[in-house]
């Protein structure tokens, strides 16, 4: 019997086999795509493994019920980093297969140009059948002696003859009509040649350019504004120039769009791009685009990363440090750390880029895994801002804003700059209180308090989104003077308005829901000196250059200083470095004002005083000290339940099964397990057990020993439990 390992899009860690019998005049090739019976469904799976001949299978197999694709839909370097990528994170290959390709493909799609995009021709035989039509023919007649005027796309033969889709159809089917020969992938478009480089960006391209062909990696460190992306250009040119494509990943092109325009504009028409904003069809035609080489450069967010290439040369990370290139469900990849693994797997380099680059690289660039390049200045603006703090502990805050930043603000604007001020909380208020007796407005499906939003008139929980009206009285005793204690975004935003009625102030954050291309247009407005102030969370502190902007104020750094997780001072450090990074135009210096309760926080002065390289190197002490990444190598178990104490119950059968899995006393250790931070999000109550180790490829032995032992754990009631290696926070 010919047997075929399939993988199956399913939480399960294995292949299935199915009878090829049935479709064996078919090759069977990996990476090929085949629709088989599955439960009591149908899925589309990917072909694993060439067929093998078994005479007497272990199992009954079901046949394979199609064959989808006549050649692999995955390139095998594309399979080989999905299977690569399924070991690294203990999840079911044919899972990462589905996070891999777009929807259409993955539901069965198939893998050519869109019909619409398609050129028709009249055939022979449509040409022939033209002269002997009948009279009452008239939308079939139309069409086929306008394509023989000169053959013509479809999508805009149905603009010139309306209501013809159906002739066009029928002309296909007896192949009056066919699709012409592709055209070739354009060639040029519009191209810029850029601004002679400055001795700084001279100076890090020719240490790249002088790098040996196949892999390596470099990490360009340098401010907002010091000319990375330009470097990225040069570096996109030569790899054109040498016949390849380029993959740039971005951390969220549809806040960060001038990335994606900045390639345009260089490369015109070569140049896709691949996000969520999207449409899955939209993708999908990128995705094969790329795959046919008929795009040059694909500049994408996380999931790019797994966009195929027919002549991969050069892959680049902008922004390496950003959180949101770690997947946090399904699969928990992180993009940069996939893009390292596919270059090298490639032979090509990899260009890593931030103004704050995460601790991770920057010990692989201290340990000389990657070229380490700097750019310290400023392309436009020399001087660094000067960072101040404000001590709020001796200040009155007014809707959390003290008097020397509020004069601050006044003085900039007056002087005609711009100002901008960060706070990592939307919505009005954290907290709605009762003086009377104490009560606050809790999530009933979470340990967290509920968020007042105001301009919505409602409360709403941040973490599992439910949603109240926001009442006027308290719950407990009924009285009014309910206080909304805090402040976020919507609160700073309401009281500058107050304070300076004549200037324009947006507000970014998510709450605030912008139509496509509404963003670009503020951001715009920004640019061009129309907005004066603004208001934002970490959508503001991302890749964005503001020439404008004099003074950031940081309205509250304590709640990043005492964040609950490892990773939170290294965070504060890129936020506070990011923001910082914006100010400064045309030669002045701009300011930066932080408010802190604790203005002589170690860190937060070895912050302001030494700057970003210095307080890594302290940080990365620390690690080392704890034992923590980049030192040690953790993964988390997550398990979530209903009932209480399930979540827990199931974690100590987990770590007992570590105990008893083969391969024991090698260096992993096992903290907890413990209830979660939040012990109770959504309505489930959550725990987790921490494994840590010294050795990366200890702990993956280890692991790899401990799953089936895991997916055949059975509790008493239903426990959702995940494995996160490389977990970018421990909640
Ligand atoms: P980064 O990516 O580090 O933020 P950019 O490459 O975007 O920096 O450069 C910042 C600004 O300076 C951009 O407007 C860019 O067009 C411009 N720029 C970059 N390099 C040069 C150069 N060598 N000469 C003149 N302008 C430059
Ligand atoms: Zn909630
Ligand atoms: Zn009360």
């Amino acid at each position: 019997m010919k047997l075929v390992a399939i993988a199956v899009p399913a939480p399960l860690r294995r292949l299935f086999d199915y009878d090829a019998g049935a479709v064996a005049e078919r090759p069977l090739l990996p990476g090929m795509r085949v629709r088989v019976p599955f439960g009591r469904r149908e899925a589309v799976g990917f072909v694993a493994a060439p067929p093998r001949e078994e005479a007497q299978p272990a199992h009954a197999c079901k046949p394979i019920a199609a064959v989808l694709d006549a050649e692999p839909l995955l390139p095998a370097e594309l399979l080989e980093l999905c299977r690569w990528s399924a070991d690294y994170y203990q999840h079911p290959l044919g899972e990462v297969l589905a996070t891999a390709i777009p929807g259409p493909l993955r539901r069965g799609a198939a893998c050519a140009a869109p019909a619409d995009a398609a050129t028709l021709r009249v055939t022979g035989a449509g040409a022939a059948a033209l002269s002997g039509l009948p009279p009452r023919a008239t939308a079939l007649r139309a069409v086929l002696e306008r394509l023989q005027q000169a053959p013509e796309p479809r999508a805009s033969l149905a603009r010139a003859l309306p209501r013809t889709s159906a002739a066009v159809r029928a002309a296909l089917e007896r192949g009056w009509l066919e699709p012409a020969p592709a055209a070739q992938a354009p060639a040029g478009g519009a191209q810029e040649p850029g601004p002679a480089l400055t001795p700084e960006q001279q100076a890090a391209l020719e240490r790249m350019r002088a790098m040996p062909a196949g892999f390596w990696a470099a990490l360009v460190e340098g401010v907002t504004g010091s000319g990375k992306t330009e470097l990225y250009l040069r570096l996109a040119a030569d790899a054109l120039a040498q016949g390849g494509q380029v993959l740039v990943l971005a951390p969220e092109i549809g806040l960060t769009p001038q990335l994606a325009q900045r390639f345009a504009q260089r490369f015109g028409d070569r140049v896709a791009s691949y996000h969520s904003g999207l449409s899955e069809l939209a993708r999908a035609e990128v995705w094969r685009r790329a795959r046919a080489g008929e795009v040059a450069i694909v500049v994408g967010t996380r999931s790019a990363v797994f966009v195929p290439l027919a002549r991969p040369r050069l892959i680049i990370v902008d922004e390496e440090h950003d959180a949101s290139y770690k997947q946090q469900e399904g699969l928990r990849y992180h993009a940069r750390d996939i893009a390292l693994v596919r270059a090298q797997r490639l032979g090509i380099p990899a260009v890593l880029g931030s103004a704050t680059p995460a601790l991770e690289s920057q010990h692989n660039a201290a340990a000389g895994r990657f070229l380490h390049l700097r750019l310290q200045a400023r392309v436009h603006s020399a001087a660094a801002p000067r960072i101040g703090v404000v001590d709020v502990r001796t200040q009155r805050l007014e809707h959390g804003l003290s008097a020397p930043l509020v004069d601050a603000v006044q003085r900039h604007l007056g002087d005609g700059g711009q100002v901008l001020l960060f706070l990592n909380r939307r919505g009005f208020a954290p907290t709605l209180l009762c003086p009377e007796c104490g009560w606050v407005a809790r999530c009933t499906h979470c340990d967290a308090r509920m968020v007042v939003h105001r301009g919505r008139h409602r409360l709403i929980c941040h973490h599992c989104g439910a949603a109240a009206p926001l009442r006027q009285d308290c719950a407990d005793c009924g009285k009014g003077g309910l206080l909304a204690v805090g402040q976020g975004t919507e609160r700073i935003e309401d009281a500058l308005r107050l304070r300076f009625p004549q200037q324009r102030l947006e507000r970014f954050d998510s709450d605030r829901l912008l139509r496509a291309g509404e963003l670009e247009r503020l951001l715009a407005d920004v640019r061009s000196g129309q907005v004066q102030i603004l208001v934002g969370t970490q959508v503001l502190a991302k890749g964005h250059d503001f020439a404008g902007l004099s003074l950031a104020g940081i309205v509250d750094v304590d709640q990043a200083l005492f964040g609950a997780d490892f990773r939170a001072l290294e965070r504060m450090g890129q936020v506070v470095t990011q923001v910082a990074g914006r100010v400064g135009r045309a030669g002045q210096p701009g300011e930066v004002l932080l408010q802190t309760h604790q203005p002589d926080h170690p860190m937060l002065r070895l912050l302001i005083e030494r700057g970003y390289p210095e307080f890594c190197r302290a940080l990365l002490e620390e690690r080392r000290a704890f034992g923590l990444p980049p030192f040690a190598h953790l993964a988390l178990l997550r398990a979530e339940a209903p009932r209480e104490g399930a979540a827990m119950a199931f974690l100590h059968a987990a770590a007992a099964a570590f105990a008893t899995a083969a391969d024991t006393g090698t260096a992993v250790d096992l903290l907890g397990p413990a209830p979660a931070a939040m012990e109770r999000r959504g309505g489930m109550h959550r725990a987790q057990l921490l494994l840590r180790s010294a050795s990366r490829s200890r702990l993956h032995r280890r692991l790899a020993g401990w799953m089936p032992l895991l997916e055949a754990l059975r509790t008493r009631s239903r426990v959702r439990w995940s494995l996160d290696v490389d977990p970018a926070d421990l909640f």
